[in-house]
């Protein structure tokens, strides 16, 4: 925790409403406490969250108003949440995004959405970056997690980037940084997600749970990267799976059945190298089901690769 001090400014990456709280109520007061700065980036305003609507509402259909409203309602509740935080409206920039659909922006229109994480990067000029990890099985996270690395393969220096995970994931081996608090800290925390009321409707005790986990972030990975894809689905299954791919100059994604691949006899495949999105740096893929779920999470979700 030497790290944070009056010259750290902070900027937490939140998916959604309520992951600001989650992940990172503690080390937002933290940072404050030590005199730094704060700058919390909202991608998604928590609209596609039906069940808790219908509950909330006592309506069975979600139309395109109804979201709009869940929306306003989830936003007044995140600023309130920033506000039990020490944080105040200049302190956030919310992107209202699609929920649910960021791993379908990086396939049709990652370059400008990189621009637009970019513009915010610049202007508030984290020392440290608190994001979602790539394994993170929400799909908006591990998606989060992709573009602000496009964005953060740009900055030179580069801030710390401290990774962490509301939604399983979890890499127990790997070395992580605790954030302790005092009795005064975690009310403040509570108070903040009490604040998230729309999330307690039907999952208080869930939320509850998860609020009162120590916060724990990780550094980026530092192992050996694969140049090959990690998964070698048979038929049927194969008919059904969509593979994305994101790099600095963009997205793609195909059906797997038609994605470019090499296939080696004995090795795993390789994206074709004609169809890699321009540019050199990170690059990610994702294997998914095509089939619609009421099951969101992830179950192969994001890799990174060596070109
Ligand atoms: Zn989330």
């Amino acid at each position: 925790m030497d790290i944070l001090s009056a010259r750290t400014r902070l900027l937490v990456v939140a998916p959604h409403p309520d992951d600001e709280t989650l992940a990172t109520g503690i080390l937002i007061q933290r940072v404050l406490a030590a005199g730094g700065s704060v700058h919390v980036l909202l991608l998604t305003d928590g609209d596609n969250n039906p069940w808790p609507q219908r509950r909330a509402e006592r309506q069975l259909w979600i139309g395109r108003q109804a979201r709009a409203r869940w929306a306003s309602r989830r936003r007044t509740e995140f600023m309130a949440a920033l506000g039990e935080l020490g944080l105040s409206r200049a302190d956030m920039t919310a992107m209202a995004w699609p929920d649910q659909g960021l791993t379908r922006l990086i396939a049709v229109d990652a370059a400008a959405r990189v621009e637009a994480l970019d513009a915010v990067v610049g202007r508030v000029r984290p020392t440290l970056v608190a994001m979602p990890a790539l394994d993170d099985r929400h799909p908006d996270h591990g998606a989060a997690h992709v573009l602000m690395r496009l964005v953060l393969e740009r900055q030179t220096p580069a801030p710390v980037v401290w990774l962490y995970r509301v939604h399983g994931g979890a890499r127990r081996s790997c070395p992580s940084v605790a954030c302790v608090a005092d009795a005064s800290t975690w009310a403040r925390k509570r108070a903040a997600l009490a604040r998230h009321a729309s999330q307690l409707v039907l999952s208080r005790r869930r939320m509850e749970r998860l609020a009162a986990r120590t916060e724990r972030f990780e550094a980026l990975p530092t192992e050996p990267l694969p140049t090959e894809l990690p998964w070698a689905p048979r038929w049927p299954q194969r008919t059904c799976l969509r593979l994305t791919a994101a790099a600095a100059g963009g997205g793609a994604a195909w059906r797997w059945v038609h994605a470019p691949l090499h296939r080696q006899p004995g090795q795993g495949c390789r994206l074709a190298a004609e169809a890699l999105p321009a540019g050199e740096g990170v690059l990610f893929v994702k294997l998914e089901l095509t089939l619609p779920s009421p099951w969101i999470f992830d179950h192969w979700g994001w890799r990174e690769l060596r070109r």
